[in-house]
């Protein structure tokens, strides 16, 4: 018997998290997952309809964050594009170790409807939240979105950081091709296929999954300012 999932915040009624179906096509370098979960993005997020609270499970957010939502700025927050606005509120609310891929999310709605300026912000936003990335598939993660939000300096320092640590095969695939993106002064959309030829693995999924680590003031707080 499953119990019936109320809003956190205002007791109302809730559907339960929504679950994409898999992603069949690689995911980009980013992780934002391939098709069909990638245009599936709208929905992975609820807005209450009793307190306009947004999350992917409005049943799991923290109760303190019921005074931001009955705020002017939440109420008044209307992003470019009015997708990505979803996103926008749940970052102002979520926690910590969520917000950086709220922003993400706000810049993947910001590509599909073709506004680069929205997705470098939401991008740069993502990165000023990131923390320190907790592997090496975080920090992979965290110079794509530098790249693409066009801190080409920062993507490569994020880069030649890394460079000397071990990993995997795949991980050292991935950071030669972005490397060699950010030579030249690429900022765009690529995808893992792309990095790993041949053969082409199946990917992670990374939707509702935790970015960074808990937040540390060490060398990459200091490298992005957060
Ligand atoms: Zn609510």
């Amino acid at each position: 018997m499953s119990q019936a999932l109320v809003c956190a915040l205002c007791g109302t009624a809730c559907p339960p998290r929504f679950r994409p179906p898999p992603p069949e096509i690689s995911p980009d370098l980013d992780l934002r997952p391939g098709e069909p979960t990638r245009s599936t993005l709208a929905r992975w997020v609820d807005t209450c309809a009793g307190c306009g609270a947004v999350a992917p499970d409005l049943s799991q957010l923290p109760r303190e964050s019921v005074e931001i939502v009955e705020s002017e700025g939440y109420l008044d927050l209307y992003a470019r594009p009015e997708t990505a606005t979803p996103f926008l509120r749940y970052a102002m609310i979520c926690r910590e170790g969520d917000r950086a891929g709220a922003y993400l999310q706000a810049a993947w709605c910001a590509d599909d409807a073709d506004d680069d300026e929205a997705a470098r912000h939401y991008r740069r936003e993502a990165a000023a939240h990131w923390g320190e990335p907790d592997g090496i598939e975080s920090a992979l993660r965290l110079i794509d979105v530098l790249r693409r939000a066009g801190m080409l300096a920062t993507a490569e320092e994020c880069a030649g950081v890394i460079a000397g640590d071990a990993m995997d095969e795949r991980s050292e695939a991935v950071l030669r091709y972005q490397r060699a993106r950010i030579a030249e002064g690429d900022t765009a959309r690529h995808m893992m296929s792309s990095a790993l030829r041949p053969p082409a693995r199946m990917p992670h999924v990374a939707h509702g999954k935790q970015l960074g680590g808990p937040k540390k003031k060490g060398f990459w707080g200091k490298l992005l300012g957060s």
